[in-house]
């Protein structure tokens, strides 16, 4: 059955919907995008990411087509006309439709586009094994803090990947681990210390990023925002990383090297576990 999804104020059958062979986020990716985590048919930390696709659009100096109210109605209008119960709802804001120019046009209205997907993420199997990565150079642009649709790296660095046989790919910049291709990325150290990376124009700002350090704070975890190495990476007691639709995932494998007993460790289960137990209780 094909989904509904939305365009520009148009709740339309996937093959119906069209957008201009002249938006500047065909012709340029000069568009921003938010994917949220929608358990039970409810939507998980929305106001997070709606907060950050602001700041996304600001920082190119975009102008949101509709009000935060109206996306959440369009978000909410979407789960329900798809009877959607796990999954995520995407949501793409681009600058418009223009005669090709590398200037941005003035007067043009942003291009609203939406739609859902259905995923397992509570009982994802991978959960249970854990991921495997590689890592890779870091061959992004320099604001990876703005959340674009400019994807292309983080996609090679997936393909690469799975050409090795793995899951995901770990990207390094000046030795140090930034990021994962769509997640951010921990370790823990065998005193128990969690390392992540510190925000910065380096990595994208992860909404769950965000929640997994509040809990772990509240667990008592030591934290420690900081550049790892590669070398860090591969003697961890335990890696994993995070974002909306992976929540906590074990990362168990890292360029072929088994992390510890090779099996999702013991703080990365319990993160996960608390993190879906808060995300239900925040939709009840
Ligand atoms: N870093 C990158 C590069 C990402 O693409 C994502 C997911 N879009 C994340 C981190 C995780 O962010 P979030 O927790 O908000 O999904």
């Amino acid at each position: 059955m094909s989904r509904i999804v939305y365009v520009n104020g148009e709740y339309v059958a996937e093959e119906q919907a069209k957008i201009s062979v002249f938006d500047r986020g065909f012709l340029f990716a000069d568009g921003v995008y938010e994917v949220s985590s929608v358990l039970q048919g409810k939507l998980i930390d929305n106001q997070g990411h709606l907060t950050r696709l602001k700041r996304s659009l600001s920082e190119l100096a975009m102008e949101a087509p509709v009000t935060d109210d109206q996306i959440q109605q369009i978000q909410t209008a979407l789960i329900e006309k798809n009877n959607l119960q796990e999954g995520l709802v995407y949501l793409q804001i681009t600058r418009g439709a223009a005669d090709r120019d590398f200037a941005y046009p003035a007067g043009v209205k942003p291009s609203l586009v939406m739609f859902t997907q259905s995923k397992n993420v509570i009982d994802n199997p991978q959960a249970l094994t854990g991921i495997s990565v590689i890592t890779t150079a870091d061959i992004r642009w320099q604001r990876r803090d703005i959340k674009t649709t400019g994807l292309l790296a983080p996609c090679m660095a997936k393909m690469l990947a799975k050409s090795a046989g793995a899951d995901d790919a770990w990207m390094i910049e000046d030795g140090f681990i930034t990021e994962g291709s769509s997640n951010n990325a921990y370790i823990i150290k065998a005193d128990g210390t969690l390392v992540t990376r510190q925000l910065g124009t380096e990595i994208l700002a992860g909404i769950t990023r965000k929640a997994v350090l509040k809990l772990a704070a509240e667990e008592s975890i030591r934290i420690e925002e900081r550049p790892f190495s590669v070398e860090e990476a591969h003697n961890a007691a335990e890696a994993f990383i995070s974002s909306a639709t992976a929540f906590v995932m074990p990362v168990t494998s890292i360029d072929g090297k088994k992390i510890a007993d090779g099996k999702p460790g013991k703080l990365t289960r319990k993160l996960r576990e608390i993190y879906i137990q808060t995300a239900l209780k925040s939709i009840m």
